[in-house]
């Protein structure tokens, strides 16, 4: 059996630049708050909680204050204090989430990846530009965190789809009225051909040509692994995808693995793999998101060289 680990899986720039920050700041102040997940990863988040990373759901729970273990070798014997810092991680949030954070107290280091701010920008200028009749309709997975802050930029004034079907629901209920200006932007993670296709079918529904208006938001770095995932999964007998159960990014990858080679797997860590899945001939392609490091990566196909 031969394994192989795709080249091009592993964190994306925005989330290499957000972990690369929260270490940095580890290193000098030992606690640091972040809102949500910076990475959606069971086994990187573990491994950052150990060096004083705390993940809070919400700020409005928040608590005005809160304290943590002293670090080995401190005077101190009881919890202390912790100074509030609080990192926006890489998928961003609305504007009244920076407004709340100064309200609790928390002082903000922003990892909002430069592409995500990029397109926050073009919605509020859209939204400004055909106002006041204009629509902004998202492509995206509704409640996920990059949508929700995209969403935040127009006061919750865009219409999020799923998918065609959602679409000509919202059509045909009058929620999107096809009269009228739309601008239409997808979720960076979001599949290339799935956007395409939804704007093709936007594009043949509207009332006048020239009232759709498409902005290319699909993250470059996302786009160009489907085509090479692609070309990796058929070179492979069997698929090894290793990703986060709340990755969406993960679901999309790992879907377009399994449309390639039915022999497709996901696992969130070694312990979830089954000896019984592999034959002594197998070629193995070990792949995963853009949220999942390296280092889970090797581990995954250490652990299956290491059954034969
Ligand atoms: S997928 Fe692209 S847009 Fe999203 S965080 Fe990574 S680099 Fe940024």
């Amino acid at each position: 059996m031969t394994v192989e680990i795709d080249s091009n899986s592993g964190f994306c720039g925005g989330v290499i630049r957000a972990i690369g920050g929260a270490e940095k700041f580890l290193a000098e102040k030992g606690t640091l708050f972040s809102l949500g997940a910076i990475v959606h990863n069971e086994a990187e988040l573990s491994r950052l909680q150990h060096k004083g990373l705390i993940t809070i759901d919400s700020l409005t729970a928040a608590p005005a204050s809160f304290t943590v273990s002293p670090k080995e070798g401190s005077p101190a014997k009881a919890p202390v204090s912790a100074a509030k810092t609080l990192l926006i991680r890489a998928h961003g949030e609305p504007p009244r989430t920076y407004e709340l954070a100064r309200e609790k107290g928390f002082e903000v280091i922003d990892f909002t990846c430069p592409v995500v701010l990029k397109i926050q920008k073009s919605i509020r200028e859209a939204s400004r530009r055909h106002s006041p009749d204009g629509q902004i309709v998202i492509f995206g997975k509704i409640g996920h965190a990059e949508v929700l802050g995209l969403v935040g930029q127009v006061d919750g004034k865009a219409i999020v789809v799923e998918d065609v079907p959602q679409l000509e629901a919202a059509i045909d209920s009058g929620e999107i009225d096809v009269a009228r200006h739309i601008d239409v932007f997808s979720q960076t993670t979001k599949s290339p051909t799935g956007y395409e296709q939804l704007c093709n079918y936007l594009a043949s529904t509207m009332a006048a040509p020239g009232l759709l208006e498409v902005h290319n938001t699909i993250c470059s770095q996302v786009a160009s692994r489907h085509k090479e995932l692609m070309d990796f999964a058929r070179r492979h007998d069997i698929i090894v995808f290793v990703a986060g159960k709340e990755s969406s990014n993960g679901h999309v990858l790992c879907n377009l693995c399994a449309g390639e080679n039915p022999r497709t797997h996901l696992v969130g860590s070694a312990a979830e793999i089954d000896p019984s899945w592999f034959r002594p001939e197998d070629s193995v392609g070990v792949c995963g998101a853009t949220s999942t490091p390296k280092w889970l990566l090797e581990e995954v196909a250490g652990h299956i060289k290491n059954l034969h």
